[in-house]
């Protein structure tokens, strides 16, 4: 007697989608059973007709608790997850105050976090330099970062540029210093690439322009952090990996140009990886004059034509995660009325359409395989951050998390539905086909029909790199 069946679905690896019947037990995969197969289970789902992922792991989201909870804390922004399909999500380190930079903050982090999470979690551990004028206290980690590897964080983010949050910036000097401290623990160095003198230097003469109209503004933002900024703070960080030999991820690469260094670096045989995310594959700067303050990330959406060039480093391998990069905003800081494009927060409202967005696209619009999504967002992100082992596959023993998907389901954005606590979203009013029907996280219904269960709060476990 099995805890739970899924049955008749059509499972999907990054290798072929195939019909079975998955069985769960004490919450792990048991058992991997012909269609049909005559066994009994306390719970039975059917889910004919429809795609059978591992769960979705979704490797970049900032859920900004402790210290921005007015902003998402771990139970709105994992009941927003769940929702949509993810079983697993890596937290950001840097909306925080503190920012999770010692195992102080760690310790303090977790009491707060693991109470109310819907959705099992790991966590990017900050690496927090002494590049800008940041208070002294919250400078340069470089003697707590193996303190916090061993903590169990998955993996250490670091910010080339200045940005929004209390997080000092990393100077080359200080990206080299981490890769050498923690690359004798083979541990994963993630960098936001924009390099600091461009950004500082193209921000301060556009905004000093006078006179300009919100449209104007707008592109003066885009230009502020045109791809260059992102090329030379990749290139950098790639050389600081070359020098070191530190394992390196590219955080959300949003430019062919900058998918090339990437390429480039791997077939030389350098330990980088890298990710995109679903808003510089699906949308463009016409998108940002379009919404304006809700549309503001940064590195900002490219041009029509570097999107549809990206796709083809997605498909090749080079970008080899998906992240949402959720990064929600209170909604008076994503206000066009009272925030012009400099004012306004930088970051999307996404987690609730990352796989159904991402479906859509996929399957829907550029009629590639669903095998696709498993590949980039079950497999390659488990891989990477060490997850592989629990999560990120069916295979027997792995944690039994699985996402139903309804390959025709319609669905809409709308913003007064939205489940995280802010409101405001670029992507309200869009629509796509493809949706999650039930989430699963090791054996136990956690949403169903795209909402969030109330039991699964403070289900959500805290885990760790597979050793
Ligand atoms: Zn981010």
């Amino acid at each position: 007697m099995y805890d739970l069946l899924v049955k008749n679905g059509k499972i999907v690896t990054p290798d072929c989608i195939y019909e079975a019947d998955i069985a769960v037990d004490d919450g792990v995969f048991a058992a991997f059973l012909a269609k049909g197969t005559d066994v009994e289970a306390n719970e039975v789902i059917d889910a004919k007709g429809n795609y059978v992922f591992p769960g979705i792991i979704d490797c970049h989201a900032h859920l900004n608790e402790p210290g921005f909870e007015y902003r998402e804390d771990f139970e709105t922004g994992s009941r927003a997850a769940v929702s949509a399909g993810c079983t697993c999500l890596i937290d950001m380190p840097l909306n925080n105050d503190p920012s999770l930079m010692n195992k102080e903050v760690f310790d303090l982090k977790m009491g707060k976090i693991s109470k109310h999470s819907a959705v099992d979690f790991a966590l990017w551990g900050g690496i927090v330099g002494d590049y800008d004028d940041k208070p002294d206290s919250v400078k340069n980690n470089m003697n707590d970062l193996i303190d916090l590897h061993n903590c169990g964080v998955a993996a250490f983010k670091g910010f080339t540029c200045p940005n929004g949050n209390l997080f000092p910036t990393v100077s080359m000097g200080n990206v080299r210093k981490a890769l050498e401290i923690l690359k004798p623990y083979n541990a994963l160095c993630g960098f936001h690439c924009e390099e600091y003198g461009q950004v500082l230097e193209r921000e301060k003469e556009a905004k000093a322009k006078e006179g300009r109209t919100n449209q104007e503004k707008i592109r003066d933002f885009l230009d502020s952090h045109d791809v260059w900024t992102e090329y030379v703070a990749t290139k950098n960080v790639i050389d600081m990996a070359r020098a070191t030999g530190g394992r390196v991820h590219i955080c959300h690469v949003s430019h062919p140009m900058v998918a090339q260094v990437v390429k480039d670096a791997i077939y030389e045989g350098l330990p980088i990886t890298a990710e995109t995310c679903p808003h510089y594959l699906g949308f463009t700067e016409d998108f940002v004059f379009e919404k304006g303050a809700p549309a503001k990330c940064t590195p900002p959406m490219r041009k029509k034509e570097d999107m549809d060039k990206l796709w083809d480093y997605v498909l090749d391998g080079t970008l080899s995660c998906i992240g949402s990069d959720h990064s929600p905003a209170a909604d008076e800081e994503k206000d066009n009325a009272t925030k012009d494009i400099w004012h306004a927060w930088g970051g999307l409202n996404s987690i609730q359409f990352f796989l159904p967005m991402m479906f859509d696209m996929v399957v829907h619009q550029r009629k590639l395989s669903p095998s696709l999504i498993a590949k980039v967002m079950d497999y390659n992100p488990a891989k990477v951050f060490g997850l592989y082992g629990r999560k990120g596959a069916f295979e027997i023993g792995f944690d039994g998390d699985i996402v139903i998907v309804d390959p025709e389901k319609a669905w809409k954005c709308k913003q007064e539905e939205l489940l995280t606590k802010g409101h405001v979203s670029c992507f309200d009013g869009m629509e796509g086909k493809g949706a999650p029907v039930c989430t699963i996280i090791r054996g136990k219904v956690v949403a169903e029909d795209g909402l969030y269960k109330d039991e699964a709060i403070g289900y959500g476990e805290f885990i760790t790199p597979v050793k």
